[in-house]
Order: C-alpha cells, then structure tokens, then sequence
C-alpha cells in the first residue's frame, strides 16, 4: 500500500472522504456496506432519480475539489446538468486520478482506503448523467491503487451494485481503470482524455467544455477521486451536519498533505473553512528549532506565501486571491534554512520543462521566466529583471491556453509580492540569506573556469 501517515484530526472535523478507520480492509465489501456504503446510489436509483441527485448535488454548493480553476466556475452540479442535457448516444465519467504533483499521494491513499466511496460516487454521477461507461484513470506506478480499485470494482460488481443491471433498475454502468503514463500535463483534464484516447498529451482549448465535447467527442463528465468520493455523503444528507464549520460555498472537505518543516509529515482531511495554522497544527505544528518563513501551496504550479499565510482561512477564493491554489492540497512548510528564491526559480523550472509546447507564450515565455529565476540564484541578475519577471508574467498569464501557464507563473511573482528583502539581497547584495544561492553560484563559477 501507498506509504503515508494519516494525521488525526479532532473529533469536530466531519470525515467524508476517509473511512472512520483507516486501518481496515478497504476491500471489504459487507463492511462498507454496512457502514453506509451504497446507500447513496440506492437513493439516487430508487427515490431521487437522475434529475434529483442532480438537484441535490447543486444544492449542496460542492466546487471540485483539485486542480487551479477549470471548471470550479461552474459548480459540480451546474457541471453534471450540463453533461446530462448534451445530446448523444454515449456520455462517459471519467475519475481523474492520475494526480501528477510530484510526491503528492492524497487521492492514492483516498483510493486504497475507501475505494468504494470513489466508485459509489462515480457511479452516481454516472446515473445521473446518462452514462454507461465509467473510466478510473490512474498512474500506472499506482500498482496499489490499480489492483484496489479492480478488486472493489469486481466485488461490487457481483453484488449488483456495478455492471449490467444496477440495483434492479435495468441501468447499466461498467467500471474500468485504465493505467496511464506520461508526463506532469496528464493531470490536466482535456491532456488526460487525450491519454485515453491514445494521442499526443496536449490541452484543448474550452469552451466547448469537456460536459459537451470530450473523451471522444462526446460528453464527458470528469472530476478528480475526491470529488466523487463526496457524493454519496452529499445524497445521505450528511453536508447540512457541518455546514457551520465549512461555509455553504465552500462545502465539504479536502485531502491535505503536509510536509516540510513539520514535525509528523502526513495526510489530513479538513473541513473547508479551516485555517492553515490548524492544518499544519494537524502534523504538530514547526519543530521548536525552526523558524517559519513560508508556505508552498498548490504543488509545483502554487504560490508561496508569507508565514501570516498561517491565518488564512483554507478555501479556494482565498487562496487565489492570495496568490496560490488548491491544486493538489499540498502544503510545504518553509522554514529559515530554504531560499525562497531558490525555490521559486526550481519551480519554475520545472513548471518550464513540463510545458507541453503548444502555445509559444507559455513553451517561451516561461523558459525565460526560468531564466530570471535562475539569474537571481546564480548572483548574475539584470536591472529590470524584476520588471520583466512581472510584465512577462502578465503575458503568460494573458495568452494562457490552460491552466499550467496561468499557475506556472505563481511562484516567481509571490516572492516578489511576499519576500522582497530576500529577493533584493539577492539583486543588490548578491546574498542569499539561507546560504543556498551564493554558495551554489561559486560553485558553478568555480566548475566553468
Ligand atoms: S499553456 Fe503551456 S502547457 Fe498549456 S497548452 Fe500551452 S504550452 Fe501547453
């Protein structure tokens, strides 16, 4: 199984998308059934039908639960009522659990400890929408979660829950999983229904949004592991228990991970509406020795916040409008021995390299965004670097074809909104404050001559 330590939360956090006990087979289908499992699609197929699991899930506010914008404009449920009005013989639900953010595992650890909540919510919104067909996409290197999610699927299968005849209504809703490999873009929804289909990973531009026009032309409803996961909890009323620790517009909970300078690294399901310094409360807070300085959040394509970042109440309008996203619920805790600097410019660099080269202001354009960075670090900065960090980020932003280039820009532009001291004794002192960069430089100067 996926190796991470489930933190625990106190006993006022609801638990949505965890089981109430991590520690049990995840595969025990009479189990979870009696915990709950499938409650919500007998409602759905037997009382709510299609048009009422559609209004329920529209009532409850839910926004999806990853990714850097697509589709959280539109709610979950304005998005499931746009699949299930397009016109077609065949409309698919795809899970998009490839989750590429390098040394993220929150939907794997979902996946191998309650998979059934993922596939009873994927088999919702399946009913719901008119599809047939369900298609669980995961990395491939998730071994663990592929032969999980094929056991379950199996299992429910049996049971009458999945297959040719769901519950007895004659509804027919077959579950696949379908290993993916390739590069970081695969994440990005239009980039994985390319992966599908078996052609070249690159985004398409939207509108026409995948709910009209996707895996195959036809309409697609596509959301990450968490997202399902939430529903059947939504159609067993189970929101309106925490509606006051998790404000109606952000329902819900959200997967975090916590790493950096924490004292117990982990992942932790938070109720929106909490704060970040109780989520990072949740790994026992920093270790005594070690100095706040920062806050990455959002995986490689996030921000980086100042540490009063700790009072932000943890939502996806507050953190765009502090300059980060939700994107995978990763949170890396920054302390006095990291460059910000240093790590703004890695970021970039790697948000550079995984461009997909389709459009040239981002395949250019952060190239040389990654350049300014690395100009910083390797104490050889320009005059108007800091100028040209920001107009060419306007840019990038500007002429974005997808979500990558808007985000990619994230972690340069929060280091000079939050961290100008450390960036200007890099420019005008040729000093790194945490010791990283000028050693670094020397080295490289030392290596040339
Ligand atoms: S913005 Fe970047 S990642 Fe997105 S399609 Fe264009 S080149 Fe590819």
């Amino acid at each position: 199984m996926t190796t991470a330590t489930i933190l625990p939360t106190p006993a006022t956090f609801p638990r949505v998308l965890l089981p109430a006990n991590p520690r049990a087979n995840p595969i025990d289908l009479a189990a979870a059934v009696e915990a709950g499992a499938f409650a919500g699609l007998r409602a759905a197929v037997e009382d709510l039908k299609a048009d009422g699991v559609i209004n329920a899930i529209a009532e409850s506010g839910m926004l999806g639960r990853g990714g850097s914008g697509i589709g959280r404009s539109r709610g979950v449920g304005e998005k499931w009522r746009a699949c299930a009005r397009a016109t077609s013989d065949q409309h698919y639900v795809v899970v998009n659990a490839y989750q590429s953010d390098p040394a993220v595992l929150t939907d794997r650890v979902l996946i191998e400890t309650n998979p059934f909540a993922v596939l009873e919510g994927a088999a919702i919104a399946a009913y719901a929408v008119g599809a047939s067909e369900v298609i669980v996409a995961v990395r491939v290197e998730a071994a663990d979660s592929i032969r999980v999610l094929e056991t379950a699927i199996a299992a429910a299968e049996e049971a009458g829950y999945l297959g040719g005849d769901v519950l007895g209504s004659g509804t027919e809703i077959r579950v696949s999983v379908k290993p993916l490999q390739g590069a970081y873009m695969l994440g990005e929804e239009t980039v994985l229904l390319k992966g599908l289909e078996g052609k070249r990973g690159q985004p398409e531009q939207q509108p026409p949004y995948t709910t009209t026009r996707g895996l195959f032309g036809k309409p697609t409803l596509i959301h990450g592991p968490q997202t399902f996961a939430a529903v059947p909890t939504i159609l067993n009323g189970g929101l309106a228990g925490f509606a006051e620790t998790s404000p109606r517009a952000f329902a819900g909970t959200v997967l975090v991970q916590l790493s950096g300078a924490v004292v117990h690294p982990g992942i932790a399901e938070v109720p929106f509406g909490t704060t970040i310094r109780e989520i990072v409360a949740l790994a026992g807070g920093i270790p005594t020795s070690h100095r706040l300085k920062g806050l990455l959040i959002g995986g490689p394509s996030g921000g980086i916040l100042p540490a009063e970042g700790l009072n932000l109440v943890f939502n996806h309008e507050n953190l765009e409008k502090a300059g980060a996203h939700l994107g995978s619920g990763s949170i890396v805790v920054i302390d006095q021995h990291s460059c910000v600097v240093d790590l703004a410019a890695v970021l970039t660099r790697f948000c550079a390299d995984e461009a997909c080269g389709k459009t040239i202001p981002c395949r250019i354009g952060l190239r040389r965004l990654a350049e300014i960075g690395a100009r910083f670090c390797d104490g050889q900065p320009r005059g108007d670097d800091v100028t040209r960090l920001l107009d060419l980020s306007h840019d990038i932003v500007e002429s974005a074809l997808c979500d990558h280039e808007r985000c990619a820009t994230l972690a340069l532009q929060s280091v000079v909104r939050y961290f100008r001291d450390e960036l200007d004794a890099h420019i005008l002192r040729n000093s790194c404050p945490a010791g990283i960069c000028h050693p670094k430089a020397e080295t490289r100067a030392a290596a040339v001559s």
